[in-house]
C-alpha cells in the first residue's frame, strides 16, 4: 500500500436532500481539503448521515453536485467510485483469516501484490502480528482496526467513517479516537466522521461542519468553534457555555465595552463586540470563571450544586436574577464551595465571546 501521494479535495455544491416533503439537507455547499481529518457534527437527525451517504454513492441527491478534485461524480454509481465506508459494524468475513479480510477487495479486482499491501495496512493499524487469526480470536477494538486496515488498503479517494466507534466502551473509544487520528496522519488520506459526539469530533478533526436541522451551522477547526462559536446552538452544543442577555452601553478608552447584564456592569474586550450591535450574549466557558474576586468582572451568587469529577469540581451558582452559572474549577488544592455559601464568581474581559442576539438564536 503506497502512503503519500496526491490527495484531491472533495466539493459538495449546492448539494440537497429532500425525502418526499421532508427536507433532510437544504443546499449546501462545503469544501473538504484532501488528506485533511473532517468531521460532520450534530444531533441526531441532523442530516449529517444522509450527507455521507450521498457521498458515498448510497442516497441520490435531490440536487447539486459532488466533486472529487476535478472530476464531477454525482451520478457515479457507488461501487465505482473511489470512496470507502467504515461502519459500526466491523462485517469482517468469519471464516477468512485477517490477512485475507483485508487483501480480499484487492484480490478480487486482481490487483498485483495484494498481499503484501493488506500486511502494510496492518502493520499501519499495529496488528501485523495477528495477520494469520480469525475475526473470532480478536477483541472489539482489534476487529475494528481490521475493519480500517481493509477500507484504506486501496488507498480510497475518500474513507467516510459513519460513528465507528459507537460499539466499543469509553476508554477503548478514547484510544481508539487517538489511533485513528495517527492512522489518518500517516496515510494522508482524506477522513469525513460523522459522529454526535463533540468530544470526540474536536479529539480527532482538522475541521468540522456542526449541522443543525439539515444546514450547516458553523465550520471551523475545534478551537475557533469553542473559543467563537457563531451561534447559541454551536456555543451550547460543543461543551457549556453561560449565555448572559446583556446591552453594550459604550467603549471605553483601554479597549474594553461596558457592559450591562441584569443590571449589573460588565466590562468585555472591545474586539469581540461585532461592529454596531447592542443587544448580545455575553458567553462564558465555565472553566473562565473563578470563584473569588481574582477576575475584573464579579457577580455575586449562591452555590446550588458542587459535583466533584475527579480533575475538577464543578459548581451551579444561583445569580441574583434566578439565572444559574456553571463554574468548573480544577481539583489542585484551591478552596472549595459548599452548597448553600454565599460566593463571588469572576472573570476577566477577553474571556468571553459575543453573540448578536438577533443573529444568534434563543439561549437554549
Ligand atoms: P442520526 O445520528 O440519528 O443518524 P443524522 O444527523 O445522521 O442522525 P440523518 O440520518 O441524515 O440524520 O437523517 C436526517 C433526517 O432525514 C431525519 O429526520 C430522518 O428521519 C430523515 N430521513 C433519513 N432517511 C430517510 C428516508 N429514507 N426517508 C425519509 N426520511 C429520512
Amino acid at each position: 500500500m503506497a502512503t503519500g501521494g496526491m490527495t484531491e479535495d472533495l466539493r459538495l455544491v449546492g448539494i440537497s436532500k429532500q425525502f418526499e416533503t421532508f427536507t433532510a439537507v437544504h443546499p449546501m455547499d462545503l469544501e473538504v481539503p484532501g488528506g485533511s481529518f473532517f468531521a460532520l457534527l450534530g444531533p441526531s437527525g441532523c442530516g449529517k448521515t444522509t450527507t455521507l451517504r450521498m457521498v458515498a454513492g448510497l442516497e441520490e441527491p435531490t440536487g447539486g453536485r459532488i466533486l472529487i478534485g476535478e472530476k464531477d461524480i454525482t451520478s457515479t454509481k457507488a461501487y465505482q467510485r473511489n470512496v470507502n465506508t467504515v461502519f459500526q459494524s466491523y462485517a469482517l468475513f468469519p471464516h477468512m483469516t485477517i490477512l485475507d479480510n483485508v487483501a480480499f477487495g484487492l484480490k478480487r479486482r486482481g490487483v498485483k501484490g495484494a498481499n503484501a499491501a493488506a500486511q502494510e495496512a496492518l502493520d499501519l493499524v499495529q496488528l501485523s502480528q495477528v495477520a494469520g487469526k480469525k475475526p473470532a480470536q480478536l477483541s472489539g477494538g482489534m476487529q475494528q482496526r481490521v475493519a480500517l486496515a481493509r477500507a484504506i488498503v486501496n488507498r480510497p479517494d475518500v474513507l467516510l467513517l459513519d460513528e465507528p466507534l459507537g460499539a466499543l466502551d469509553l476508554k477503548l473509544r478514547r484510544q481508539m479516537q487517538i489511533e485513528l487520528k495517527r492512522i489518518q496522519s500517516e496515510v494522508g488520506l482524506t477522513f469525513i466522521h460523522v459522529t454526535h459526539d463533540q468530544e470526540e469530533a474536536m479529539t480527532m478533526a482538522d475541521s468540522i461542519a456542526v449541522m443543525n436541522g439539515g444546514r450547516i451551522e458553523q465550520l471551523a477547526d475545534p478551537a475557533t468553534l469553542y473559543e467563537r462559536p457563531a451561534s447559541t446552538f454551536v456555543a451550547n452544543f460543543l461543551g457549556q457555555s453561560n449565555l448572559l442577555q446583556a446591552r453594550i452601553n459604550g467603549f471605553g478608552a483601554d479597549g474594553v465595552a461596558l457592559a450591562q447584564t441584569h443590571g449589573q456592569d460588565v466590562l468585555v474586550a472591545g474586539d469581540n463586540v461585532p461592529d454596531g450591535i447592542q443587544d448580545v450574549w455575553i458567553g462564558v466557558r465555565p472553566e473562565k470563571l473563578r470563584l473569588g474576586e481574582a477576575g475584573r468582572n464579579r457577580l455575586d451568587g449562591v452555590v446550588t450544586d458542587a459535583s466533584f469529577t475527579g480533575v475538577a469540581t464543578q459548581y451551579l451558582i444561583r445569580m441574583p436574577w434566578g439565572f444559574e452559572v456553571m463554574l468548573v474549577q480544577q481539583n489542585d488544592g484551591s478552596a472549595r464551595a459548599q452548597v448553600g455559601e454565599n460566593v463571588v464568581v469572576s472573570w476577566d474581559p477577553g474571556h468571553e465571546f459575543v453573540l448578536d442576539q438577533h443573529q444568534a438564536g434563543d439561549a437554549g
